[in-house]
């Protein structure tokens, strides 16, 4: 395992002892989201990103050395990430780029890359024998955490979810299938958000919210890791993630930044945050030049509900993800996003939810404003499936076509 070092605050740069606080920084507030820190010399002589070719294990949990959970630890049995990277000749000439690969995280078992993260929090309860672990989301953390939690054997976890009463009745049916007690909040996520973090400190539930958890980043840190490693440690120039909370964009980077701090990568890949237009505090901040503590909570309001946040929670780190790795913030329109669905879907084969499809229209954009190049190579990370959202997919293709039981019907139809 990793033996944590500190956890340091993203805004003022102060360390904390390891198990010194439990959420973000208590000098800072909520915006100071910490960063777990190990000691990386000592990795560096530990390990060897060699010694993977012959570790089977197929999820990721094949980088247990590089998280932070005890060997006796038994995490949760639901197999969470080692997701497919492809490779498509296609999606790479529609976008006009030497090489383009899509990471489809909608293979996780509840269907989003959040299963990464509620893997390692609820591993993390188990190991500090808490029982009742709560979240706030949109939608996918919960179910990633209720599914997650559903699967433990060696404890019983008991799941709280807030969620806004507006999220899409399939992923509040999801939670439910899943056993979690599930809160419709009459309100805004960012309420559900507030909500669910003081009632879990009154009760003294472990809160998986989004952010302030300093631990989700290090379960979706991992999607880095595995793209590093099927490209056979060659990086590409730039990765296209679509962003609500920022918390995804800043685990990502996480992830190439601790490779890179083991010598394993030589570079870390542009970052590109792709935003909805109608929830992108992100990117007027990076375009006004903001630092997190100045960003103010601004209307969101869009169809991809996966990617709506007011008040991006992990907006210090996302932020310096983009700067440090000098990747860009832009922002799609809903209709873009719809349209994503199908053109993403015909390219690769591939089936994203909105939020997810976003990172096609997102690289469009991209590829116009010249931040990325015709001969560079580029990943699209694909976060959630199409089935999460299915009303919104039937919006974005036209009817099939009516026909009687026969033959010479079918034939007219096909105009055979
Ligand atoms: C949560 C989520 C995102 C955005 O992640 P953030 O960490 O909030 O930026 C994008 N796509 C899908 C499918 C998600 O579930
Ligand atoms: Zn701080």
């Amino acid at each position: 395992m990793a033996t944590i070092q500190e956890l340091r605050c993203s805004i003022c740069l102060r360390s904390y002892a390891p198990e010194s606080v439990q959420y973000a920084c208590p000098h800072c507030g909520l915006v100071g989201t910490l960063d777990v820190l190990y000691d990386y010399d000592a990795l560096k002589t530990q390990l060897d990103r060699d010694s993977l070719r012959i570790n089977r294990e197929p999820s990721m949990w094949r980088y247990r050395d590089l998280l932070p959970i005890s060997p006796e630890t038994v995490v949760p049995p639901l197999q969470v990430g080692y997701t497919p990277l492809l490779d498509s000749r296609r999606l790479a000439e529609n976008l006009g780029v030497r090489r383009a690969w899509v990471k489809d995280d909608g293979q996780n078992p509840t269907a989003s890359l959040k299963d990464r993260a509620s893997a390692m929090v609820v591993s993390r309860a188990i190991e500090k024998g808490i029982s009742v672990v709560s979240a706030a989301s949109t939608g996918n953390a919960a179910a990633a955490l209720s599914g997650v939690g559903a699967s433990v054997e060696t404890a019983k976890i008991d799941i709280i979810i807030f969620v806004p009463a507006t999220a899409p009745e399939a992923k509040i049916a999801q939670l439910r299938v899943y056993g979690a007690k599930v809160l419709l909040v009459e309100g805004t996520y960012d309420q559900a958000f507030d909500l669910c973090f003081e009632m879990s400190q009154q009760q003294g539930w472990y809160c998986r919210n989004t952010g302030i958890n300093p631990f989700t980043i290090e379960g979706k840190k991992t999607v880095a890791y595995e793209i590093a490693e099927q490209m056979e440690w060659h990086v590409p120039e730039a990765l296209i993630v679509s962003v609500g909370d920022g918390n995804i964009l800043a685990g990502v980077h996480k992830g190439f930044w601790d490779l890179y701090q083991l010598g394993w990568i030589k570079r870390i890949p542009r970052l590109i945050g792709v935003q909805a237009e109608g929830s992108s505090a992100l990117v007027k901040a990076w375009e006004q030049n903001l630092n997190a503590v100045d960003m103010q909570p601004q209307p969101a309001d869009t169809i991809a509900d996966s990617i709506s946040a007011g008040v991006p929670r992990d907006r210090s780190k996302a932020l310096r993800a983009v700067r440090k790795t000098s990747g860009g913030f832009l922002a799609v329109s809903d209709a873009d996003i719809i349209a994503s669905i199908p053109k993403l879907a015909r390219l690769t084969g591939v089936f994203a939810e909105p939020a997810a499809a976003a990172v096609y229209a997102g690289a469009k954009r991209a590829v116009e404003l010249n931040w990325i190049h015709p001969d560079d190579e580029i990943v699209l990370l694909v976060t959630g499936s199409g089935l999460k959202d299915v009303k919104r997919a039937q919006e974005s293709v036209t009817g099939a076509i009516r026909v009687q039981p026969d033959l010479a019907s079918v034939r007219q139809a096909l105009n055979l």
